[in-house]
């Protein structure tokens, strides 16, 4: 049978939720969630959004935008840095217009924290930006949203997974997507696809990332000839609990929590005079790995401590609650008066499948692709640049969520329906097919393991050529091994071994595609650093990367930065 809807989202975190809850009501649309729809990743974010509010001290949206701009080490482009943040303050008040319980101040004004590489005055000192929830700010927005899509009576496929993005003649026609209740495929015709499927954290070997985030929406786009963008800039966030990577956030620092090396030394001062701990993530994770490299970690090994100690527990217990828990529960350390285990975790992805300001996909003439819109942590809206600042995620999903919204219904006046090809669905069910009958192959999980150590020692946040190079070659290694991959669970009902099959035939190709970004990139700029380049170089790298495969193989080209207001300067803190 085939579903039909004008408009349809594959992903149900809060850019999905805040497109979704724009269409609602106007057109025919329908969410598709691979995990339940609330569990997606958007839950977990724990630090809060940044808004120039100034309810707690002055402040400004050009402040935002330049730090935005600066954080990205000027790989940002500008007019949707402007963007972003003159619209954050609309984007806050209407979240809390539609119920999202932040902490107040004691005037009951919305309070704001501190974050890294959040500054008054154009980098003179740290500013309070960010609006939270306790360390639950995610959870609450994620409920607020998803009540709204339900009470707007949106239709939500939970537990489908996307499977194949059906374009004809250039032009989206629909999906096909796998029920895991029930082992069907099904295939879905529509107008209108917005991609809004989250991270690929889960592509490195430490990281914060959620099961899910597999990077299945940009597999689909790249395969669908899509050129990624600046797939090279990969953020490490520098407090994930030592080996396990589940995430401490940032508002740790943000209240007031200190970086320590073997020595007890407040290191960061060393690297970031001004704003020490808050420094934006890819400056405190490289200082991180020197300390250890220099024999300053904790007892010698790979982490250092974080100590919020001095913060009390008061302070702990009202404002950073589940990270306390977290600290409880995976290590059986008390905050209070223990310190934390720390080290760098793969966090957040600045590149993405490149859209502009609309969210419309845009190939590679930056025109856009007829129905195809993308929003949220798989996007590059070259928002970001080459590092993104904390807080400035869960914004990018409600403002840029919300044009995409705004932009298919628009579009969808003009838009016209495209007949699926009669056999949409033969790709997935042969592809379902061979896995499952394969008896002799070799299964997903010891080739995503090695997948994952190797972008994770290779392609982290040291890179140099001859790493990067031995990363392709083991990629191509695993690439021939995957070609004979099996599954031995056949059945149809909740069959997660399959999906998490097909997951790793998606995990690949993406992995080359950032490692052969960054192999190109001969300079370190944000987040991405070649110890064999460690200058920036504007001269030669000022311009974003696209990567493309045809006929297997990869190829790079590039595109210009857009400067409106800050002039490319050496990125001190
Ligand atoms: C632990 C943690 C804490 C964070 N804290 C903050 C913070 O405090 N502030 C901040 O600004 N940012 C934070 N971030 C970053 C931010 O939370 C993410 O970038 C953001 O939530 C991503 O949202 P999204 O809507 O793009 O995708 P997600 O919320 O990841 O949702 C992706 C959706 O896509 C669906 N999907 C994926 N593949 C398929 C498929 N094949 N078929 C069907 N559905 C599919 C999933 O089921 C899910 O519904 C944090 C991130 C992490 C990991």
């Amino acid at each position: 049978m085939v579903f039909k809807h004008d408009a349809l989202i594959i992903g149900s975190g809060l850019a999905g939720l805040r497109a979704a809850t724009e269409l609602a009501g106007k057109v025919d649309v329908a969410l598709f969630s691979k995990v339940y729809p609330t569990r997606s990743h958007s839950g977990a974010a724990q630090g809060g959004i940044a808004a120039a509010l100034g309810n707690e001290e002055p402040d400004s949206w050009e402040w935002h935008m330049f730090d935005t701009v600066k954080g990205g080490d000027y790989l940002t482009d500008q007019n949707i840095a402007e963007i972003l943040s003159k619209d954050a303050i609309r984007a806050v008040y209407e979240l809390e217009h539609l119920g999202v319980p932040f902490n107040r101040t004691p005037e009951g004004k919305i309070a704001q924290r501190n974050f890294g590489g959040h500054t008054r005055d154009f980098g003179k000192a740290p500013v309070k930006r960010a609006c939270y929830a306790a360390d639950r700010s995610g959870r609450v927005m994620m409920d607020t949203l998803y009540f709204e899509a339900v009470k707007k009576g949106i239709k939500i496929y939970p537990e489908f997974s996307v499977m194949d993005l059906i374009v004809k003649d250039g032009r989206v026609a629909g999906l096909v997507a796998y029920e895991l209740a029930t082992g069907e495929v099904h295939a879905f015709r529509s107008r209108a696809v917005l991609i809004a499927t989250g991270g690929y954290g889960k592509l490195f070997k430490v990281t914060s990332n959620a099961h899910a985030n597999t990077g299945d929406g940009l597999y689909l786009a790249y395969k669908a000839g899509i050129a990624l963008e600046d797939m090279e800039f990969v953020q490490f966030h520098p407090t994930g609990i030592q080996g396990l990577g589940v995430l401490i956030s940032e508002a740790a620092r943000g209240e007031g929590g200190i970086l320590r090396n073997r020595e007890g030394e407040r290191f960061m001062e060393r690297y970031a005079p001004t704003i020490k701990d808050l420094a934006p993530r890819d400056m405190v994770s490289r200082a991180i790995y020197t300390e250890i490299r220099e024999g300053r970690g904790i007892n010698g090994e790979d982490y250092v401590h974080l100590d919020l100690t001095h913060l009390g527990e008061k302070k702990l217990a009202e404002k950073l609650s589940d990270i306390s828990s977290f600290v409880r529960i995976y290590l059986g350390l008390n905050p209070v008066t223990d310190l934390i285990p720390i080290q760098p975790t793969c966090h957040y992805m600045m590149g993405g499948i490149p859209a502009n300001l609309h969210g419309q996909v845009t190939d590679a003439g930056n025109n856009p692709v007829p129905g195809l819109y993308a929003a949220g942590e798989c996007s590059c809206l070259s928002l970001h640049g080459a590092n993104r600042l904390g807080c400035n995620s869960l914004l990018d999903l409600v403002v840029f969520g919300r044009r995409a919204g705004m932009q298919m219904l628009d579009d969808l006046g003009r838009l016209p329906w495209t007949e699926l090809p009669a056999d949409a669905e033969k790709e997935t069910t042969d592809l379902i097919k061979r896995l499952k009958e394969n008896r002799n192959g070799e299964r997903a999980a010891g080739i995503r393991r090695s997948l994952q150590e190797l972008m994770m020692f290779d392609c982290g946040v040291f890179r140099t050529a001859s790493g990067l190079e031995k990363a392709l070659r083991g990629i191509k290694d695993l690439e021939a091994r995957a070609a004979n991959l099996r599954v031995d669970s056949t059945g149809t009902r909740y069959n997660t071994d399959l999906i998490e099959t097909v997951e790793l035939l998606h995990m690949l190709p993406l992995a080359e595609a950032i490692v052969a970004s960054a192999l190109s990139r001969t300079e370190s700029r944000g987040a991405h650093w070649r110890e064999d380049y460690p200058e920036r170089n504007d001269e030669t790298w000022l311009k974003h990367s696209l990567v493309s495969k045809e006929n297997g193989r990869v190829s790079i080209s590039f595109k210009p930065v857009t400067i409106t207001r800050f002039e490319p300067k050496p990125r001190a803190y």
